[in-house]
Formats: structure tokens, C-alpha cells, sequence
């Protein structure tokens, strides 16, 4: 095993599941975290069967049950008539999957996990308020420069995990450009604590297509566990930050969305730029690029993480191999020959159409589209084979069979 350990740029959730999965390996492991502390502000919450079934090898799930919610099912509703047009039940997986539902953890309590276990490992190490701000590829290892309130050092790896999110130092290092678009749109979540149970208590993940202003609404624990209910919209193009953030304009969507008495207490509001975007390249010889480093895309479907914790699970285990000796550096190349496509069929496809089927205008194809839904949940065979789709099991499957 090298001395050197694997550099990760980015303590997010995908940075810190790389570490822990190469730590547990027995590979030393150096992972930089620009800010004083993991990123808490409410993003990924869904994480479904197939990443599940990751955290489980890596001795995680447990704890992200526990701290979670679990959810079997999930509903598409229409918002204008309060109609639901189809629910799905992942309890149809049950023989696919040990974990046929998905849970509601936040992801920064992944990371925290993550973070606990890296801490007990003598060769696995994490500097907050560390800043990779540049790097050299050599030809027998990488090296990076890094800045804290210290000053700026250059740091020696065998290998450099970009895990530093969309707007990626690591990537733009590289001058690897990040192929797709950014919605004209942003995406406002807000979070409140006023319980949404008397109306959703069935089903707490809900999704509401409507051509003027669609919208999802999702449960999540929260840090003290009591439960907290995260309500998205889209704002408007024209629409200005300050206008979407307003607290009587927060007020007013969420009263038009669900009107009851009394105000509504909001805990969080938060405005999101939204893009589909994919690395032209997820990286060669040293540097490899995961999670919002390599891709990013709209959240509908909570399939980006997912797919972020998969890259750096595959990652790990390629590098491991490689660092072992157990098979030449060139395995590697597999890294983005697969991992780049199936990003695009699963991830990029996926959320694209199911943002487009929310907030479709044409009645026709909206009916269309809806009758489409309903047909697919009432027969138990495309249930399934929908489900397989939309929890990556189907793109486990298919990266399997390739390396078989
Ligand atoms: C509203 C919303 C809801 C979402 N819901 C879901 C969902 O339900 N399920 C799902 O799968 N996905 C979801 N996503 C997507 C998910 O949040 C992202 O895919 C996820 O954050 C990616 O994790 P990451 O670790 O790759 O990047 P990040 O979480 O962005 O972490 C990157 C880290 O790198 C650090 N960093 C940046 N630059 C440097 C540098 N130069 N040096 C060192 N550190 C650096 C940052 O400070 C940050 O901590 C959602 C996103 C949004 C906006």
C-alpha cells in the first residue's frame, strides 16, 4: 500500500462517503473541507433502495434508519383539482431489494455519519476550513495546493477525488467542461414546522403537477426528530431572489398551496439555481471527478446524491483494487466509460421528464401524461419495472452486467 494517501476535495456527503469507503479498505485517506463545517442548509433527504444497500457495506444504514423516515410510497397529485393521479408503492421491489421503501435522512446527518466513523481511523484524516485551491498531476501521483489560515501547501496523493460539488474547483482545474444547461427558473424550499399529518399522514413524499405552479412536498425528521415538512416551488424567470425569499410573498405561496388559519411557521427558505449538467469527462490518470463535481440536475425524483453515493462507492472500490495491486491503474478508464452514460440514462433522463411532466401546459398532453401515469401504477408489471427505474436498482443492474 502507497504511503501516500487519496486526496478528496469537498466533505460533502459524496467526499465523505469516498473516504469512508477507501478507509475502511485500510487506504489512508486526506480529505479537505473548505468551510468551518459540513453544508446543513436542506437539500438531498430521499435515499432509495440501491444507495441503501451501499450504505449498508459500509456499516451505515442502521444509523440512517434510525435517524430517518422510512417512506414506501410516493403520490403524483394534480394541484388545481386536489386529484391523486397515481401513488406507487416500492413496496413492489420486495423481492429485489432488502430495503423496498425509500428514507428520508438529511444529508448532512450522512456526512456527520460518515465524518464519526472516518475520526476512529488512524490513517483517515479531515481538515475543515481547508481550501484545495489548485493541483498538478504528475506522472506517479497528483498534488495539490491548499489554503487555510495558515497560508497556502502543497499536499502529495496518490490518487485526487473531486467531490467539491457543481461548481467545482477540481473540475475547472482540469478545464473539463460541465456539458448541459441551467433552468431560467430557480427553486425555492421552504421548511416549516406546521405538520402537513392530518392531510399526508399516508404518504409524506407527494408530488403536484400543475401548469401554472407546481409543486412537491416531503417530510423530513429534522435534527431533533419531532419532523419538519419541506414544501418546493419553482419561482418565477423574472422572479427576483429577494421577491421568492419576501416573507409575505412566502407566506401567500404557501397559503395559495394549502390554505389554513394562522400563519405559517417557516424555519428555512432557501432559493436553488437548477441545471442539468454532466462532466464531459469524470476524470483519467489521477484525478476523478464524483457527485455534483460530475453531474448535477433538478431534484425531482431525489435521484442526484443517490447517483453521487454510487460514484463514489464504485470509485473506492476501483481505487482500492488499483492501490492493492490487484489490478493495473488502467481499470480506471471504466470509471467514466461507465459511469458518464449511466448518469445521463438515469439521472439527466429521468428528472428532465419528470419536471417536464409537472409543469406541462398543453391540457392534451397533460391528460395524456396523466392517463399515462395511471395505467402504469394500476398494472403491478410496469409498476415494478417504473420503480426499478426510478430507485437505481436498474442502474446498478446494468453497470453490473457490463462488468460481468
Ligand atoms: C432542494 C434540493 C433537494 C435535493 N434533494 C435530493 C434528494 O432528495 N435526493 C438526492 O439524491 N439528491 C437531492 N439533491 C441533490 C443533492 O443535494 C446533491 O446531489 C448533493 O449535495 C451532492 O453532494 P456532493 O457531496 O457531491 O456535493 P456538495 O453537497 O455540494 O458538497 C461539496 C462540498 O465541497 C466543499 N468544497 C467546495 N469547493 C471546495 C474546495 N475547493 N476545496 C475543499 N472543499 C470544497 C463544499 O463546501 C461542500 O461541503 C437535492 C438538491 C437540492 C438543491
Amino acid at each position: 500500500m502507497p504511503a501516500r494517501p487519496v486526496l478528496i476535495a469537498g466533505a460533502g456527503p459524496v467526499g465523505c462517503i469516498a473516504a469512508l469507503a477507501l478507509a475502511r479498505q485500510g487506504v489512508a485517506v486526506h480529505l479537505f473541507e473548505a468551510q468551518p463545517r459540513v453544508n446543513d442548509s436542506p437539500r438531498a433527504a430521499t435515499t432509495h433502495a440501491a444507495t441503501l444497500e451501499m450504505l449498508a457495506e459500509l456499516g451505515l444504514v442502521d444509523e440512517v434508519i434510525r435517524r430517518g423516515l422510512i417512506e414506501p410510497k410516493f403520490r403524483i397529485w394534480d394541484r388545481a383539482s386536489r386529484e391523486i393521479i397515481a401513488e406507487f408503492d416500492f413496496g413492489v421491489l420486495k423481492n429485489d431489494t432488502r430495503f423496498p421503501y425509500v428514507v428520508q435522512c438529511e444529508q448532512h446527518k450522512l456526512a456527520d455519519m460518515a465524518i464519526e466513523r472516518l475520526c476512529r481511523l488512524e490513517h483517515a484524516r479531515l481538515d475543515f476550513s481547508s481550501r484545495v485551491t489548485a493541483l498538478r498531476q504528475l506522472d506517479d501521483r497528483v498534488e495539490v495546493s491548499v489554503e487555510d489560515a495558515r497560508g497556502t501547501r502543497q499536499i502529495d496523493g496518490s490518487y485526487l477525488i473531486g467531490a467539491d460539488g457543481g461548481r467545482s474547483t477540481i473540475r475547472k482545474a482540469l478545464g473539463t467542461a460541465f456539458v448541459g444547461y441551467t433552468h431560467p427558473e430557480r427553486f425555492l424550499v421552504l421548511t416549516t414546522t406546521f405538520s402537513f399529518d392530518a392531510e399526508h399522514a399516508q404518504c409524506s413524499r407527494n408530488y403536484f403537477s400543475d401548469p401554472d405552479e407546481w409543486c412537491a412536498l416531503f417530510k423530513v425528521t429534522g435534527d431533533d426528530g419531532s419532523g419538519l415538512w419541506r414544501v418546493l416551488f419553482p419561482t418565477r424567470a423574472e422572479e427576483a431572489d429577494a421577491q421568492a425569499l419576501d416573507a409575505d410573498a412566502v407566506e401567500g405561496r404557501l397559503q395559495r398551496f394549502f390554505p389554513k388559519s394562522g400563519p405559517y411557521p417557516v424555519v428555512h427558505r432557501n432559493l436553488y439555481n437548477v441545471h442539468q449538467r454532466v462532466a464531459a469527462s469524470f476524470g483519467s490518470g489521477h484525478v476523478y471527478l464524483a457527485g455534483d463535481c460530475a453531474h448535477v440536475n433538478n431534484p425531482l425524483g431525489g435521484l442526484g446524491l443517490n447517483f453521487g453515493i454510487h460514484d463514489a462507492v464504485e470509485l473506492s472500490t476501483l481505487l482500492g483494487r488499483v492501490l492493492r495491486g490487484e489490478e493495473p491503474a488502467h481499470v480506471l478508464e471504466q470509471y467514466d466509460r461507465f459511469r458518464r452514460p449511466l448518469n445521463i440514462e438515469y439521472v439527466q433522463q429521468q428528472t428532465i421528464a419528470n419536471k417536464k411532466r409537472m409543469e406541462e401546459k398543453d391540457p392534451v398532453i397533460r391528460a395524456k401524461n396523466n392517463e399515462a401515469l395511471r395505467q402504469t401504477a394500476a398494472d403491478p408489471v410496469a409498476h415494478r419495472a417504473y420503480l426499478l427505474r426510478a430507485s437505481l436498482i436498474d442502474s446498478v443492474r446494468k453497470r453490473a452486467a457490463a462488468a460481468a
